[in-house]
């Protein structure tokens, strides 16, 4: 069906449906959305939470304890296994709960017409008949039948499995031709990789091809990273190991020993479970979750969970500057002319100022110029400025909104300028070629072929130049000099000209390179740094993080923007056309030499994240169009933009910056560096935990003494500060040193030799303290219950003590704010008191564990045992200050 027909019966106009029908046509075909992906339901995933070799044992366990008559220790043993599956079951599902959550965050807009207007629309909203609006980035948000296009293509691989991106047009096709034929479509969820194009909407949600063949594009991704994926398999190993050595320690007690066999295969299955940090993944992956929620607060959004990790060790950022270093608010403040300059006042969209020259003010009515300047400005433009109740709303790019502010200032109005000289044809701006054309006619048959772009490209294809009294040869002395001193200002420069062009109805690459064109003027526009980019680079130079400037302006604008940003002392700023003539290996000399890099394209950012990466660089790497994804997707960590990146962008990126600022991108890797370091101190926290429980029984049985704490004794113990203790530390806020410090060493191990240390050290002092007390009290003719009792309250108040100093792996933990600055430590420790209290003091519990009451010089005691752990530790860590100055990064 031609593009007309189509129009007609669908009852929809050229431009755009009214409020009234897009509300019944809601009504009536419901949201544009696809059923999400079905999850599995809860009573699978509480079912994989006993998929665990560990609980295999222990369930075996229970079951041969059962049967050799021990009903309470096999109860005990069930019990605690079910309540650790329950626990792990809510914990993931909140931390799942909090992925989905940011997941939605990334939901994709599209850009209609409707009543007339352009609006930018959620997706979800689109209803059959909409007028869609594409541009290379884009996802096709609905099933589309093409009504304009300008070189569109479409990467149809999501739908048709056809790698190579089809060539679009809006003639009718054959009826019966495949889905990969239909070239007058464009089929929802595919992407736009080149030109424009518009569209009326024929299929919404399931309606569509794709809702059809439902297969989702948005993957489920699973929570887990390299280094999870490390820690579970580090985990399975020690947990075959120490299986191994329970059941030479059953074989040992039982035969020389004598300990009874089934005491001895209790105290096996105790030993194994109080050796593994089952505890452990579960702890990982929800530090990961909360580190990903926080970073989501801060603007940052994380697509895939590694980069997370990767973030803590970014030691280059490379970001664009317009819009995520600068404001992305541009105003037109000078106007070039080939007679002089007019100055622009007014600041922000609205069209608020006027002109003067040289001081003097000037009526823009009286200056046929700036009209025809103005005419070029706005209709050389695809943005819209609108008034609302809140001001001035711009859909579009900033650039071109400024553009038609300053038409607006000039006293055109839009829509009728718009109206009295329609647009025949366009060629879009791509970063590549730097400019934007098109063509326009009035009703009386005149056209006007206008450019407008950076003044490298425009000024090469001007012959003359138009002046107050008429049209004169070109004189580029004339302009380079003016524009140099803006843009040493910070100005972006933009050059407009025109050429008539009656004839022709269709513009083309070639007619416009052939030149010939009339220089209007160069458009200084301001776009100061935003204060918060500021503060940030400064941030990132102290966390010793390299920030490189990557932009498509002129390099004295770029540079003027640098120095501002106080980005480096370096006085040059490399080229793109530089960049091309060095090679790889050159390429790599001198990237470091340089932070400010000047009309550079995508294809440059490539070649400088690979550069960078051979230095051994770990590269965060921000951008916003198609062809920016081939360099996000090869940096360590892809930045792009939530607000005016591409989808193509979005999709390449591991992270995406919900506010397109800078600043989002330092918080995130302060974040990602408290991520990783929450990771080690909870590594640190809970081997020696384990280690201490497992060290005494080992202890006892090799001595030959009585077991200073019984297998379900120790169930409780791991069950009781796992779900308390150990979890505390994932809340650990950013410390203040995080950003103070040099970026860690991608290739150290997550477990370093410090770490080892400080874990044996304290498991000696843990079994010391807990199996001293034990003894002491048995010797002084207290019963074994009261015994045990008190050396696992001593156990597990050396354990909450050390949790405070594990709030810090190697900085004092001391004063009020060591206390109580993690309220997460503070609960748990309130959760676990109240437990052991009712493990000493209930008796039922009593019944079921095998404890007595203590008094209070026992209690006295066992805090004392706490408060010299906690000491002990500080000082250790003081020497270690002392000894050591924090690694610096190695080559
Ligand atoms: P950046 O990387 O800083 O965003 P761009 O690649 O967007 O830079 O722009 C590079 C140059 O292209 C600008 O300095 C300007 O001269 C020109 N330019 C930018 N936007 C447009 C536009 N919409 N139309 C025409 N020319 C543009
Ligand atoms: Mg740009």
């Amino acid at each position: 069906m031609s593009a007309s027909d189509t129009l007609t019966r669908l009852d929809a106009p050229r431009e755009g449906l009214s409020v009234d029908a897009i509300e019944q046509r809601r009504a009536q075909f419901g949201a544009n959305r696809l059923p999400p992906p079905r999850s599995q339901p809860a009573w699978q995933r509480l079912l994989l939470q006993f998929h665990n070799v560990l609980i295999y044992v222990l369930l075996a366990a229970g079951v041969i304890i059962a049967l050799l008559g021990h009903w309470l220790d096999s109860g005990v043993i069930f019990g605690v296994v079910i309540i650790n599956a329950v626990i792990g079951f809510i914990q993931e599902g909140r931390a799942e709960q909090a992925l989905d959550a940011i997941r939605d965050m990334l939901s994709p807009h599209a850009i209609v017409t409707r009543a007339g207007e352009r609006h930018e629309i959620p997706a979800e909203d689109l209803v059959p008949g909409d007028i869609v609006h594409l541009a290379s980035g884009d996802r096709v948000p609905a099933d589309l039948r093409l009504i304009d296009i300008k070189s569109l293509r479409v990467m149809e691989a999501a739908l048709t499995g056809e790698s190579l991106a089809v060539d679009k047009q809006i003639d009718p096709v054959a009826e019966e031709a495949a889905l990969g034929d239909r070239t007058s479509m464009a089929w929802s969820g595919t992407l736009v990789t080149y030109g424009q194009g518009t569209g009326v909407v024929t299929a919404i949600g399931t309606e569509t091809e794709l809702g059809r063949i439902s297969t989702l594009l948005a993957t489920v991704e699973k929570l887990t990273t390299p280094l999870l994926k490390l820690m579970a398999r580090f985990g399975q190993w020690l947990a075959a190991v120490i299986l191994l050595l329970s059941a030479l320690l059953f074989g040992f007690g039982v035969w020389v020993r004598d300990y009874p066999a089934s005491d001895m295969f209790l105290a096996a299955v105790g030993l194994a479970v109080a050796a593994i940090p089952e505890g452990l993944p579960a702890i990982m992956t929800i530090t990961l979750a909360i580190g990903v929620t926080r970073m989501a607060h801060r603007h940052a959004i994380i697509r895939r969970l590694p980069a997370v990790e990767t973030l803590g060790a970014v030691s280059v950022i490379c970001s664009d500057k317009t819009g995520t270093l600068t404001r992305n608010e541009m105003t037109v403040q000078t106007v070039i002319d080939a007679d002089a300059s007019f100055d622009v006042s007014g600041s922000g969209y609205a069209p608020e100022g006027g002109f003067s020259r040289a001081g003097e003010q000037v009526d823009p009515e009286s200056q046929p110029l700036l009209r025809e300047l103005a005419h070029a400005a706005l209709l050389c433009n695809d943005a819209d400025l609108r008034e609302t109740d809140g001001g001035w709303q711009l859909t579009g790019d900033p650039t071109e909104g400024a553009l038609l502010t300053l038409a607006l200032k000039a006293g055109l109005d839009l829509r009728q300028t718009r109206e009295a000289l329609p647009r025949t044809d366009v060629i879009p701006f791509e970063s590549e070629h730097r400019f934007m054309a098109t063509l326009n006619h009035d009703h009386a048959g005149h056209g006007y072929l206008y450019l407008k772009g950076a003044p490298e490209r425009v000024l090469a294809l001007c012959a003359t130049q138009r002046g107050a009294d008429g049209d004169s040869a070109f004189d580029p002395d004339h302009w380079h000099a003016r524009m140099e001193a803006a843009a040493t200002q910070g100005m972006r420069l933009l050059a407009l000209a025109v050429r008539r062009s009656d004839s022709a109805t269709t513009l083309n690459f070639d007619d416009i390179v052939n030149g010939g064109f009339t220089l209007l003027a160069v458009l200084g526009l301001a776009d100061p740094p935003r204060e918060e980019a500021i503060r940030a680079v400064a941030t990132c130079r102290a966390a010793g993080i390299r920030v490189k400037m990557i932009t498509g302006d002129h390099a004295a604008t770029a540079l003027a923007i640098g120095k501002q940003l106080g980005l480096d002392e370096s006085v040059t700023a490399m080229t793109g056309a530089e960049i091309e003539t060095f090679d790889d290996a050159r390429l790599r000399e001198v990237v470091n030499e340089v932070d400010v890099f000047a009309r550079a394209s995508p294809e440059h950012k490539l070649r400088l994240v690979e550069a960078l990466q051979s230095l051994g660089e770990v590269t965060a790497m921000t951008g916003d169009g198609v062809n920016d994804a081939p360099a996000l997707r090869r940096a360590d960590i892809g930045v792009a933009m939530g607000k005016k990146g591409t989808e193509a962008a979005k999709e390449a990126a591991e992270m995406v910056l919900a506010d397109d600022n800078f600043a989002s991108i330092a918080h995130a890797v302060e974040e990602g560096r408290t991520v990783y370091g929450n990771l080690k101190k909870a590594i640190v926290f809970i081997l020696p935990t384990n280690a201490a429980q497992a060290g005494m029984v080992l202890i006892a049985i090799l001595l030959g003494i009585t077991l200073p704490i019984t297998p379900v004794q120790i169930l409780w113990v791991n069950m009781v500060t796992a779900v308390t203790l150990a979890l505390a530390l994932a809340f650990e806020h950013p410390e203040p040193e995080a950003m103070r410090q040099p970026p860690r060493n991608p290739r150290e191990p997550l477990l370093t030799r410090f770490m080892l240390w400080r874990i044996v050290f304290v498991t000696v002092f843990l079994v010391g303290g807990s199996l001293g007390l034990f003894l002491w009290e048995l010797e002084r003719g207290m019963p074994l219950d009261t015994a045990r009792t008190a050396a696992i309250n001593a156990l597990v108040m050396g354990e909450i003590f050390y949790l405070f100093n594990c709030r810090r792996l190697t900085a004092p933990v001391v004063g009020w704010s060591g206390l109580v600055g993690n309220r997460a430590v503070l609960i748990a420790i309130g959760i676990l008191v109240v437990l052991q209290g009712l493990f000493t003091f209930l008796p039922l519990m009593q019944a079921l564990f095998a404890t007595a009451p203590l008094d209070a010089a026992t209690w006295g005691r066992i805090l004392a045992f706490g408060i010299v752990v906690y000491g002990v530790v500080e000082i250790e860590k003081t020497l270690i200050r002392r000894n050591h100055t924090p690694s610096r990064k190695s080559p």
